[in-house]
């Protein structure tokens, strides 16, 4: 059976994080690919990368912790 573990970086799925889901995604060494236990996805470094940007686009703010007086300025 294929070795698999948490990459040397961890990525959240691109695919469940589009239906905020933030799930760490692992490694196959073998394929050089990313995959999701939850979903379907799997995916090569860049192409997680790529799909991740466009997720940030959607949810720009959505990482960053807000304090409460912040709000205050929108
Ligand atoms: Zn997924």
């Amino acid at each position: 059976m294929a070795q698999a573990g948490k990459g040397r970086l961890n990525y959240r799925c691109p695919s469940c994080f589009m239906r905020d889901l933030d799930i760490d995604m692992f490694y196959d060494a073998d394929k050089g690919e990313y995959y999701c236990i939850r979903c379907q996805y799997t995916g090569r470094e860049e192409d997680v990368l790529k799909k991740n940007d466009l997720a940030r686009f959607r949810y720009r703010c959505l990482t960053r912790r807000f304090a409460m007086d912040e709000f205050e300025q929108f």
